[in-house]
């Protein structure tokens, strides 16, 4: 196995993420693959699909068992996450499970059909309140049904739940039925208390002022490597005391702490390396201490760990849900190297420099010698908490600014989910429904899936990495606006490079067209297909679809005069055509620099005006079309996934020799299953 390069950093490293994919059914390129099944379940708005593993089976049978033991470390988890989400989500979402599988009535109700989605939707989301708008649902079921089916539940489902029938409709029913209570998981409008008005878990009691003078006061200016303060607790105020409950060992999430340790520990004897064993021993001391000193020396020795085949995540990693950005949701990961298209993330790596160097930035926002990104393509092999059942496309992790400037990061395209994404695709006709003619959609059938994946590549391997703050600019500088500025430098970087000589001189790229399959799909995606997720009167709030808006109305605007992007009608629709791929590419440069000068500056109130010009508002006309245009082709805006089924082979002695992977398990299976086996949590945690 060939070592990923890692250059030396001197300059500070910006941001981390996790980009989901942009999902709106536009991905039609590989040639199908013909005997698997991709498609699993639809409801509401979403889509369940199941990935491959593929190449599990070239595994080492001593691999083969660290897989297995980081996979059931990795869904030992779950309930955490529902928990952090809100705090009623458990006990919501075993009430549900209890009546889903005691229910003896007519299943062709309505009544029962809506509850069945509702549930599902749990499941989904995690909680009760939507995966990526964080609006609660709307139950279309009955209030008097869902008490009468609390009713009907016997004795033993109350002790599982941990109130009697009672109680619990008194407390779940309001959170459940009545719209004002717990209406949203993250609330960042910018004139409300961000903590009180979200119904997300990680703090209690306590307001946003007192969170803020809470953790202003732990910070201190001149420390150059602060722990990621907040990240593992859950902050709140108990006889007028301010404190954290810290997740671990003996702390907040116990339980389901201590069987994810108990796997890791048994994945630490079968480690591949000397150095991964290590990695997987200081997870262990972080989960049993709940110190943030230690997890940053985690982070190090994970950043490191890139010669094994086999890695994983696991742990309070991302902070979205969080309104402040500080407290991390549980999520895991495992997964291994595909090796074969690894060799193109290498490619990247190892031009790094030249990327930095000939970006269209000013000179001092560049850095002067660029970072150590270890890129590879990786098959996962599990996904749990936050990466469950939706998971991101790509990843760049640790998320300590300081961990970064000085160790660097690990960057990855996961391959198996894009295929996935792309082979459900086949034939939705979405392509043909929006692409303005033949030229764009032969375009897109060549080349789209090489370039999704290179743009994937590009964003995360090099897109985060590159350039840099000026000197004293507080990299939260941008505050709620970061995220979108930072995910709009990362595809600009992409974009801007995906066109140039260099791809096909470095054979990333067949040829020197090929790049336009990209453009054209981002702009049609940026200017109008994204919408199909939004609510008609809605605004954009996520911050990777703000981004994409952002950029491609901006570069629309800039094409007034040479028309190199536009919109055009056409029998009554809506088209984009794009008349001059290389002046788009330009604006996309000009752009670049823009962002770039925004980020290094800290230039809040130019962050400000970028994004609610060209980000946030929907032209309503067009959004309706949009939408009524996709309700005929029946795709929905987003997708999930349901986990592989894993079975250990024993030999008489006990000995592990081989594991089975089983793609049969559906949805529904998948999650009883889960709640039955991997359960720990009391249903409300303090
Ligand atoms: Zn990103």
């Amino acid at each position: 196995m060939k070592k990923t390069l890692i250059f030396i950093m001197t300059t500070i490293c910006l941001f981390a993420c996790k980009d989901e994919k942009k999902s709106t059914g536009l991905e039609l390129q590989t040639p199908a693959i013909n005997d698997f099944n991709y498609k699993v379940d639809v409801f509401a708005d979403m889509e369940i699909l199941r990935y491959r593993v593929p190449e599990i089976e070239k595994l080492t049978t001593k691999q083969k068992e660290l897989l297995y033991y980081l996979n059931e470390a990795a869904l030992q988890g779950r309930d955490i996450l529902y928990d952090q989400n809100g705090k009623y989500n458990l006990c919501i979402r075993r009430t549900l499970e209890h009546i889903y599988e005691n229910f003896s009535g007519d299943k062709n109700s309505d009544d029962f059909k809506a509850f069945e989605i509702y549930l599902k939707r749990v499941w989904v989301s995690n909680g009760i309140h939507h995966h990526y708008g964080n609006h609660k649902f709307v139950p279309e079921f009955s209030m008097d049904f869902f008490i009468d089916e609390i009713k009907k539940l016997p004795d033993a489902a109350f002790e599982k739940i941990g109130l009697d029938a009672e109680k619990l409709v008194s407390v779940i029913v309001p959170v459940i039925f009545d719209p004002k209570v717990a209406s949203t998981r993250l609330n960042q409008a910018a004139d409300v208390d961000q903590i009180t008005t979200s119904a997300s878990n990680y703090y209690e009691n306590v307001n946003q002022k007192e969170v803020e003078a809470f953790y202003n006061s732990m910070k201190k200016s001149d420390d150059e490597t602060p722990v990621s303060y907040g990240l593992n607790s859950k902050l709140v105020k108990e006889n007028d005391k301010i404190f954290e409950k810290t997740y671990k060992t003996g702390g907040l999430y116990s339980a389901a702490i201590e069987k994810t340790v108990y796997w890791l520990q048994k994945a630490a004897t079968v480690a591949e390396t000397e150095h991964q064993k290590s990695v997987i021993e200081k997870l262990i001391e972080y989960y049993n201490s709940g110190d943030l000193r230690t997890f940053d020396e985690y982070s190090i020795l994970w950043v490191a760990d890139t010669l094994p085949h086999i890695d994983f995540i696991n742990g309070f990693i991302e902070t979205y849900g969080d309104p402040m950005g500080m407290k991390a949701s549980w999520e895991a990961n495992v997964n291994f190297k595909n090796t074969e298209a690894t060799k193109r993330t290498e490619i990247i790596s190892a031009n790094a420099q030249w990327f930095e160097d000939n970006s269209p930035t000013e000179k001092q926002f560049k850095k002067e010698k660029v970072t150590g990104i270890a890129a590879k393509v990786i098959n996962v092999s599990i996904l749990s908490g936050d990466c469950y059942p939706t998971t991101p496309i790509g990843i760049n992790l640790p998320n300590s600014n300081w961990i970064r400037a000085v160790h660097g990061s690990k960057s990855v395209t996961i391959e198996n989910i894009t295929e996935a994404y792309d082979q459900a695709s086949h034939g939705n006709g979405v392509a043909e429904e929006f692409a303005w003619s033949k030229t764009e959609l032969d375009l897109m059938s060549n080349y789209k899936f090489i370039t999704d994946n290179l743009h994937t590549d590009l964003h995360e391997c090099l897109g985060h990495g590159s350039g840099k703050l000026l000197q004293g600019v507080d990299p939260d500088a941008l505050q709620s606006y970061g995220a979108a500025i930072e995910e709009a430098r990362a595809d600009l970087f992409g974009l801007y490079f995906i066109a140039d000589d260099k791809m096909v001189e470095l054979g990333l790229l067949p040829n020197e067209d090929a790049y336009k399959a990209e453009y054209y799909s981002f702009f049609m995606n940026g200017l109008m297909l994204q919408q199909m997720r939004i609510e008609l009167g809605n605004n954009i709030e996520e911050a990777h679809m703000r981004n994409r808006q952002l950029i491609a109305r901006y570069v629309l605007e800039k094409s007034a005069d040479d028309k190199a992007v536009e919109l055009k009608t056409r029998d009554g629709k809506t088209f984009v055509v794009i008349n001059d791929y290389k002046k788009v590419r330009q604006h996309l440069g000009d752009l670049l620099a823009l962002i770039q000068q925004i980020k290094s500056t800290g230039d809040l109130a130019a962050a400000r005006n970028m994004i609610e010009t060209y980000a946030v508002k929907l032209d309503p006309a067009l959004h309706k079309e949009v939408i009524e245009r996709y309700a005929k082709l029946n795709v929905t805006p987003y997708k999930g996934f349901v986990n592989p089924v894993y079975t250990p082979v024993f030999d008489a002695d006990n000995n592990f020799i081989d594991i089975k992977i089983d793609y049969t398990e559906n949805f529904v299976e998948q999650h009883l299953r889960y709640s039955r086996d991997y359960s720990y949590l009391p249903s409300f945690n303090d």
